[in-house]
């Protein structure tokens, strides 16, 4: 087991017009699972190969430990990846595939099998371990290839969107999976997916990248409550921040007529640097229905912003409103989490509040976090 370190990592592809991973700096601890998330092409990848050693790191620095491993081979560095596709040998059995890095490197053939019949076992691997992959399912290739990185009993595991051949109830119990199994072991993880969902839930901490830059390495609980930007704001939750863009006024700012708190210093130097508005956050569940039933509409509602409903979608235990609302003078889109015995209907007008200490404020200009 070993940390693992980014320190200014940065790698430009030959005639790339921007670093496609630029300066990234990441501390990782011993026995941490870190995920490395963001939309496609935001370079988790890029950043993952520079660990495994596949890829140049034309600037900056990665090590593993105390080792500075930047220009070492991947077969110095004392890792194990686990990629997308598996890369399973199909001609071999899953006992040879499991065991194949170990003959390769020498180990003798006793601790090959007193091994792959650890791993096979903390797998549920054991009586498939003379099939070929071929006559396996797809949960159970994705086990071997766990397998073969296990076996290794690297410093470090790595892991390249490994779920994402699997079928969506698949991906929800492997994932659980490989999160205690991690957590059993206790090695080192990097992780990469592009399932915000998945980061939250398996990940100690999660890393966001946008661009080639990260955005916040955070846990996943502060991720949620304290998105340090715009763009974590919307892309960290399902469905996502209600992000409303609304005046700078002297008494601060709005949303309806409820006050949200904002630092009134980084709210100072939005202003003086001449933003005229910011952008409000609110996630879907982070809403009181003002009228109490959400089924009623009334004339003299209580305050609230009125929230027209165009679309409800009914997940049993909750259900989600898409409506439409003046806020500070424009129609924006609303996104409101209803409780499931509670769904109103198409056209229902519901009066919407924030909840206290659930809003967030963003300088609509930079993106920056300007709320406590
Ligand atoms: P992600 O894994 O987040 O989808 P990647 O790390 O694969 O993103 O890619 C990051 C950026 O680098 C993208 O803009 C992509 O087009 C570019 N890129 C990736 N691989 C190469 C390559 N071999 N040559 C040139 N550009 C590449």
């Amino acid at each position: 087991m070993a940390t693992v370190t980014f320190d200014q990592a940065t790698r430009i592809y030959p005639g790339g017009d921007r670093p496609a991973v630029d300066k990234l700096n990441i501390d990782i601890a011993d026995g941490e699972f870190l995920v490395l998330v963001g939309p496609s092409g935001c370079g988790k990848s890029t950043s993952l190969r520079m660990l495994a050693g596949l890829e140049d790191v034309n600037d900056g620095a990665i090590r593993i430990g105390d080792r500075d491993v930047t220009h070492l081979p991947p077969k110095d560095r004392d890792i194990a990846m686990v990629f997308q596709n598996y890369a399973l040998y199909p001609h071999m059995t899953v006992a040879d595939n499991m065991g194949f890095a170990l003959k390769i490197a020498g180990v003798n053939k006793a601790e090959i099998r007193q091994r792959v019949e650890e791993a096979a076992k903390i797998l549920d691997l054991t009586e498939y371990l003379s099939r070929k992959p071929k006559a396996l399912s797809g949960g159970q290739r994705q086990r071997v290839a766990m397998g073969r990185a296990i076996v290794r009993e690297p410093q470090v595991f790595l892991m390249d969107e490994p779920l994402s051949n699997l079928d969506a109830k698949l991906r929800v119990q492997t994932r659980t999976q490989i999160a205690s199994l991690q957590r059993r072991l206790g090695t080192t993880t990097v992780y990469v997916t592009h399932d915000q969902v998945e980061a939250m839930t398996m990940g100690d901490r999660v890393a966001v990248l946008k661009d080639g830059l990260l955005q916040q390495v955070d846990s996943p609980r502060n991720m949620y409550d304290r998105p340090a930007n715009l763009f974590v704001a919307g892309f960290i939750g399902s469905p996502a921040m209600n992000l409303v863009e609304v005046p700078i006024t002297d008494g601060g700012v709005t949303f309806g007529n409820s006050v949200v708190p904002v630092n009134r210093e980084a709210l100072k130097a939005a202003s003086d640097s001449g933003d005229k508005t910011v952008t409000v956050g609110v996630r879907p569940e982070h809403f009181e229905i003002a009228d109490g039933e959400a089924k009623s509409v009334s004339k003299d509602a209580p305050a609230g912003v009125a929230v027209t409903v165009n679309v409800v979608e009914e997940l049993g235990a909750d259900g989600y409103v898409y409506g439409s609302a003046e806020v500070a003078g424009s129609q924006v889109d609303i996104v409101v989490r209803v409780g499931g015995r509670s769904v109103p209907l198409k056209g229902d007008v519901l009066h919407v509040v924030p909840r206290g200490g659930e809003t967030h404020v963003f300088s609509t200009s930079t993106g920056e976090r300007l709320s406590d």
